[in-house]
């Protein structure tokens, strides 16, 4: 049933609507209700309530509860303060200090004895954080945190009173802008009922005109081992540095069909470097939840195959924790402010251990989600409250577990090491056998029993020993990248050194300034899981049968996403070594050489180097890419004659950006190219692309001047005039077989749209876009596109074919099926000719971020129509992290290529070179994509 509510209470000042009030029977902390901080009830059908409300009462309410203290955690992308409650019973919160502290040792273990720890596990509380709205348009999320927040401050029930002395409650709305956005585009109109674009009842929340989060959208959960967003780091700083919480509860939403709510334990596959508690704890957890739902008759509950989820991946807020030894708990409920209905589905219907107690078929209101929900928050801090000593305890166990293993030799098990263990047996057998394995018979196992000593010549083969430390030397060519490794590291609570002087390990010697992770920590699983590959097993549905698609990528290794170097030591390196305190600045580099120069030469593998040149060409200096190798610097080396703008703007590089600037006496000749100050378009589409949000970032990170551009901007045509670059990012055009993962909406009708994003409205389109891109690159421009993008090639006749296919049945081509070949999210390597401009700068292998991307096969002619292959695939083994099933079809594939056509140029870049803004090694595709099309050749005297 719907009531009818004033609708303008929501905006009134809370001091109007105070009187009143009644007070509930049993006696309560009497605190701002949200009928007087909102004008209605958390749940109430059409309400939503945004951040600035939230942030509102939630002052309010910690200026009257002695149960509750607001934290500002930092600035969110927009500008807002992103706030975190802490709420614990009042003698708690007197003494946060104490609790954090005790919090802090158990988690990092350091020092701290086992006697120790079992007397701080006695004496401290368990530290609970429970989030919402990450995935803002989950608007269940961001209320139920309001709703939680206030019943802990309100009630005094026994069980309340008891979960407020034992836990110590961190409330965190994860996506601040978001919330802001999603409920005053789903309210828009109510606040002037007379002029009211909307009725209650046709509320919606589809249609929002542009990403919830300002750059990256629903990918806010795809942020946390690279913590590029600012709200990431704020969440990273306040787990991983503050307050070490045992329990992670991250709240989502997109129920199971036929169900209410998903909630772990997960399915496989598991990741074999997370401590074995971990897994266990979540099970623990998951069960308490459903058992309370359950007991309270709530069915509709599904937790494995009832879902996609798994603990595999890294980089989420959930699976981050994993990392960090915590216990790290998604749900995904369903549930709108607009009632919704429960589907009847079958399957849901027949109790099994996945979906213990099914749901009747219903109308489902948003109040019924908001109380499963408290239910859910409930279970946590009901086990955190019951279980605090063991929790807190085991916390201790798991850090020093990570410690110990990274103390003394250890080796981490990986599918492939049981595909070398099976492979070794497979020979000893057909050794001693004439080809058949010797092996005794399963005692309740699935295998057939091995030879035991294969234990340790195998799994245990000293070669194979998990590292000890890492060091990321400091005379590698990009230092200043090596450094923003080190940073996400540092976000992410890990200890680094540095050596304050040179030294030596096994006869290499490390100059000063070199970084030094051990592993020996308690985070040792998140060390490891970001420099060594991620090995994920084979998961197919069945025997010869279509895989099973991983619940996010499957390969991510950072350190060589970001082309960082670094040794693997398999013993400890002792001497003495600067501890890292916060994070670090680029290393500052000099300008040195010649007294009076000619000009000055700069690095091109340095990626920080595009933001020095373009702050050069901003200040009308020139530019030139020099085609031989100068001065060891390989082809392309970064040339600007001297002149005092550009004295000034490669000494303040030199000191702000970490780039070494040599100054030569005379200009070092020969064939170049001179760049061209650029006008960047950036595509972009209606709903708003992930794709070309990170990449807006990344434009701003790097200084490039860039301005979106719409559907509307490039029909307008006269592209010529107002661009030297259009910028397709993955998903905003596809065309022939579908590849990546999804971009933006982008396709809502103008007629649709309030007045004010209507510009951003519509769709690319064959008949009246595509001609005028044609005429933009004829006439000079060019194009970079990315993954899906690639497929312009064929409106400009590129003579390229997919490389991924097989003759069908019929005879006929068509691309290679899942069953055979399928690359979700891996990291492969690719070879590079880096004396094409395109890839100036970059090594002549790396790895580059391949998810089913488009591969390219050159035609026979397409050196007659210009077109040449930049990156490509050699050899059948060129997985480095993750999965690649059929990998071997790669090979001779092209992954980058470019094409002159007319008087511009189109670059085609198949995989996603800044996927997430993480694969730092692979940007300089697209930085040079971007000024290579309108650089002219030069001669320098
Ligand atoms: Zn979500």
């Amino acid at each position: 049933m719907m009531k009818s509510r004033p609708l303008r209470l929501r905006f009134l000042p809370f001091a109007l609507v105070l009187s009143g009030f009644a007070v509930q029977a049993q006696p309560a902390p009497k605190v701002t209700t949200p009928k007087e901080a909102l004008g209605f009830d958390i749940g109430d059908d059409y309400q939503v309530a945004n951040y600035t409300q939230l942030v509102a009462w939630w002052q309010k309410l910690a200026s009257l509860s002695d149960r509750m203290k607001l934290v500002d955690m930092g600035p969110t992308a927009e500008g807002r303060r992103q706030y975190m409650a802490i709420v614990s019973s009042p003698e708690n919160i007197r003494n946060l200090d104490r609790y954090k502290e005790i919090s802090r040792k158990l988690a990092l273990a350091e020092g701290v004895a086992e006697p120790e720890a079992r007397d701080l596990a006695r004496e401290g509380k368990a530290v609970v954080w429970i989030d919402g709205g990450l995935h803002a348009s989950e608007s269940v999320g961001s209320q139920q945190l309001m709703e939680q927040v206030y019943q802990m401050v309100s009630r005094s029930d026994p069980e309340t009173m008891r979960l407020l002395n034992d836990t110590i409650q961190l409330y965190v709305p994860a996506n601040p802008d978001g919330l802001e956005l999603i409920a005053n585009w789903y309210m828009r109109g109510s606040e002037d009922p007379a002029a009211a674009l909307l009725e209650p009842s046709r509320r919606s929340m589809s249609g929002l005109p542009r990403l919830y989060a300002k750059y990256i959208g629903h990918d806010d959960n795809r942020d946390f081992y690279m913590s590029n967003m600012p709200e990431t780091t704020n969440m990273n700083r306040q787990m991983f540095l503050e307050w070490f919480p045992q329990i992670v509860y991250n709240h989502h939403q997109t129920g199971p069909a036929g169900a209410v709510i998903f909630i772990p334990p997960f399915r496989d596959p598991f990741n074999y470097n997370l401590d074995p508690l971990v897994p266990l704890g979540i099970e623990m957890v998951g069960t308490a939840m459903h058992s309370r739902l359950v007991a309270e008759g709530r069915g509709g509950s599904a937790m494995r195959t009832g879902s996609t989820y798994s603990t595999w991946w890294n980089g989420g807020l959930r699976t981050v924790t994993y990392f960090h030894n915590m216990i790290g708990i998604l749900t995904e409920i369903i549930g709108e402010p607009t009632p919704t209905r429960i589907p009847l589905v079958a399957d849901k219907q027949l109790p099994k251990s996945d979906w213990p107690l099914p749901i009747a078929p219903q109308e489902w209101h948003y109040r019924q989600s908001i109380d499963y929900e408290m239910s859910n928050n409930r279970a946590i801090l009901d086990l955190a409250s019951r279980y605090r000593e063991t929790f807190l305890f085991n916390f201790w166990r798991m850090g020093m577990n990570s410690i110990e293993r990274g103390s003394r030799d250890s080796w981490t098990v990986t599918p492939k090491r049981i595909a070398a263990l099976e492979a070794a047996a497979a020979t000893a057998g057909g050794r001693a056998n004439g080809g058949r394995v010797a092996v005794e018979p399963a005692a309740g196992g699935r295998g057939p029993n091995l030879p035991a000593e294969f234990y340790q010549s195998v799994l245990h083969d000293p070669r194979l020993r998990d590292p000890r430390v890492y060091i990321v030397p400091s005379d590698q060519p990009d230092f200043p990248r090596a450094t923003e490794f080190i940073n996400a590291l540092l976000k992410n609570g890990i200890t680094v050194h540095q050596a304050p002087a040179a030294f030596a390990v096994a006869g290499k010697n490390y100059p000063a300034g070199s970084y030094v992770v051990k592993t020996a920590q308690a985070f040792r699983p998140h060390i490891l899981d970001m420099f060594e590959p991620q090995d994920h097993p084979n998961d197919f549905q069945y025997p010869g049968g279509p895989p099973i698609p991983p619940y996010d990528i499957t390969g991510w290794t950072l350190a060589l996403q970001m082309g960082v170097q670094f040794d693997r030591i398999l013993e400890d390196v002792p001497g003495r070594f600067t501890r890292i305190g916060g994070l670090l600045p680029a290393p500052p580099a000099a300008v040195s050489g010649a007294a009076t120069p000619a000009g000055y030469l700069i690095s091109h593998q340095i990626n920080n180097s595009f933001k020095l040149v373009n702050w050069l060409l901003k200040a009308g200096c020139e530019v030139y890419w020099l085609k031989k190798d100068t001065a060891g610097q390989g082809p392309g080396a970064i040339w600007t004659p001297a002149s005092a703008a550009a004295r000034s703007i490669v000494e303040r590089a030199a000191k702000e950006l970490g780039t070494p600037v040599q100054a030569l006496a005379a200009p070092p000749g020969g064939d170049a190219l001179k760049l061209k100050p650029i006008r960047i378009g950036l595509y972009d589409s209606y709903g708003g692309s992930m794709p070309s949000g990170w990449t807006r970032w990344l434009f701003e990170q790097y200084d490039f001047p860039f301005e979106r551009v719409w559907p509307s901007t490039l029909d307008a045509g006269d592209l010529r005039s107002k661009f030297d670059v259009l910028v397709f990012t993955d998903g905003a055009i596809r065309r022939g077989p579908a590849t990546g993962r999804g971009a933006g909406r982008g396709a809502a009708e103008p007629a649709n749209v309030p007045a004010q994003y209507r510009a951003w409205a519509g769709r690319i389109s064959d008949e009246k876009t595509i001609p005028q891109l044609q005429k933009f690159v004829q006439s000079g421009g060019s194009i970079v596109t990315i993954g899906s993008s690639t497929s312009i090639a064929e409106v400009f006749g590129i003579p390229v074919k997919n490389y991924l296919i097989e003759k069908g049945p019929d005879g006929r081509e068509r691309p290679l099926p899942r069953e055979k070949f399928y690359v979700p999210g891996s990291l492969l390597r690719v070879n590079v000719d880096n004396t094409n401009p395109l890839a100036y700068g970059m090594p002549s292998q790396l790895d580059v971020f391949f998810d089913n991307s488009p591969v390219f096969r050159l035609e026979p002619n397409a050196a007659s129509k210009r077109t040449s292959p930049v990156a490509w695939f050699s050899g059948t083994n060129v997985l480095d992290s993750g999965w690649a099933w059929g990998q071997q079809y790669l090979d001779g594939g092209t992954a980058v290529a470019e094409a002159g056509v007319g008087e511009g140029k189109i670059i085609l870049l198949g995989p996603e070179v800044n996927f997430r803004d993480q694969p730092h090694a692979t940007y300089k595709l697209l930085f040079n994509g971007l000024y290579y099309g309108s650089a002219k050749p030069a001669a320098l005297p």
